[in-house]
């Protein structure tokens, strides 16, 4: 109906630009029938670039009867009395459809230009967004919904072989059936289904066929159908390589750390039965005074209380790590565990000034004490061991809804990003200490096992230069939700 309306509407303007200048040529001065020829042949070209060939036809067809009628001789009758004013009116007509034709055809070349300037302009600000995925899950997800952005689709989907989804950009995408996608995927050629305004094309890389997309409500040229199958593909392959770099870098990270940690112990073990030999040995050679055989014994003493407690350490994760610890869970106040832990690293926080903050109406809780006031330990301990002798240590017990966190902080050089990460995995000691320092690293994976064991969780928080906090969580099973907190502050 709106076709028909502008059919209508040009005619009648064709045919008004013919009245119009047959009135102009007629009534106002004299003008000879070469000058009326050319303004009509002049409008024809106009409107053959405005509107196209068929009306800059039409008005020739019409500009040459009005030409013959008013303006050729006999004036007023549709006969031609010269045999050159026929030469001169078929010349006329000839031009004027010659001439509509080459601007028609300039004006589709213009606009086809046009058009394909518009399309690469659009797949290039698609590439770009495809550029800036980093995962193939990511890209799947993201490919439709940016086809159907940018290239003004109704709706996009895309499909990989080999897997059983199909990925849309909006669920009102069902023309796209799943069916037809992996149809074109497995026949490697692409489907027009112009009816329905659907558009459907296989992913290639060179003479592979990973998948297949489809567009509806946007009629998209060969090429850029061909230009987008092809960034699609290449996209995926980009980012499958991506993912297999980091899987190669992740695995080649984990065999160093594997290798840092059989170093650690293997040192471990070294140096105490390094020194115990050392001591056998001397006094096997005999020689010696009584007290340097004291000496040497009270070494052979130490270091293999030393190894002991490795060994210790190592049954203890290894029984926590199979399930076989039976927890002895009763209710304590979490100050008692805090306490025990206190008396028990006596010696490692000598002298220094540790601060217990315990919120005062914390309920009893179901814990085994042993057990956690090891952990307890452990990180007293290692607050001890990882910050300058005289700084301070701080302990505190705060409610958070359903859960007691119970943290140690100390002010400590801290732990950077990618070892507050590694430090909990059995084995594992920091970088900066590993040969510095003495210790096992199983310390921290034990206090997770038991944490883990009671249903909690630890975690750590640490800033470079300024301390560390590490914080454990206990359920109180017995917890209400109206139930709020309040902190004291009480000075060990
Ligand atoms: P160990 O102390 O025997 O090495 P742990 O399992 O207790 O083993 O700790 C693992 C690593 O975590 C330590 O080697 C150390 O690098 C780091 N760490 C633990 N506690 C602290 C702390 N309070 N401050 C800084 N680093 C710490």
């Amino acid at each position: 109906m709106r076709l028909a309306a502008r059919i209508v509407f040009r005619s009648v303007v064709c045919t008004l630009v013919v009245i119009a200048g047959v009135l102009f040529f007629r009534h106002v001065g004299h003008f000879n029938a070469t000058t009326v020829a050319l303004s009509f042949l002049l409008a024809v070209l106009v409107v053959s670039t405005v509107w196209g060939f068929w009306y800059a036809a039409f008005l020739a067809l019409i500009s040459t009867l009005a030409f013959n009628f008013f303006f050729l001789p006999p004036v007023g009758t549709l006969t031609i009395s010269d045999p050159q004013n026929w030469v001169a009116l078929f010349a006329f007509l000839l031009t004027a459809v010659i001439a509509g034709q080459l601007s028609e055809r300039a004006r589709r070349e213009a606009l086809r230009a046009n058009e394909r300037r518009t399309e690469i302009e659009r797949l290039y600000s698609f590439s770009q967004r495809l550029l800036t995925i980093e995962s193939v899950p990511e890209l799947l997800n993201q490919v439709p919904r940016n086809i159907s952005d940018i290239f003004g689709a109704r709706g996009a989907a895309i499909h990989l072989s080999g897997r059983p989804d199909v990925y849309r950009s909006s669920a009102q995408t069902s023309e796209l059936e799943s069916q037809r996608l992996q149809m074109v995927a497995t026949r490697g050629g692409p489907e027009i289904d112009s009816a329905k305004g659907l558009a459907f094309a296989p992913l290639r890389l060179g003479v592979r066929t990973i998948g297949a997309f489809g567009i509806s409500g946007a009629a998209l040229s060969h090429e850029s159908m061909d230009a987008l199958s092809t960034l699609i593909a290449i996209a995926i392959e980009r980012t499958n390589a991506i993912e297999n770099i980091g899987k190669a870098e992740a695995a080649r990270e984990h065999e160093k750390l594997h290798s840092a940690i059989l170093d650690s112990i293997a040192h471990e073990f070294r140096t105490p039965l390094t020194a115990i030999k050392a001591s056998v040995t001397s006094l096997l050679a005999g020689g010696l005074s009584a007290g340097q055989q004291n000496e040497l014994m009270t070494v052979v003493d130490e270091e293999s209380d030393r190894m002991n407690h490795l060994v210790e350490e190592a049954t203890q994760l290894a029984r926590l790590e199979s399930n076989q610890v039976e927890l002895d869970r009763e209710p304590h106040q979490i100050g008692d565990a805090v306490q025990k832990a206190l008396d028990a690293t006596r010696k490692a926080i000598a002298g220094r000034s540790v601060k217990v903050t315990i919120a005062p109406e914390l309920p009893p809780l179901n814990f085994d004490l042993e057990l956690i006031s090891n952990v307890l330990s452990q990180l007293l301990e290692n607050a001890a061991k990882y910050s300058p002798p005289d700084s301070e240590i701080n302990i505190s017990a705060v409610r958070n809804k359903a859960e007691v966190v119970v943290s140690v902080a100390d002010r400590g050089a801290g732990i950077d990003e990618l070892e507050r990460s590694l430090i909990f995995d059995k084995f594992y000691r920091g970088k900066d200490n590993r040969f510095s320092v003495q210790g096992t690293g199983m310390g921290l994976a034990i206090a997770k096992a038991i944490i883990e064991a009671h249903g909690g969780t630890v975690t750590v928080t640490s800033q470079l230069g300024h301390g560390s906090v590490f914080s454990f969580t206990l359920v109180d099973r017995n917890y209400s939700v109206d139930q709020s907190s309040s902190v004291v502050t009480l000075t060990s």
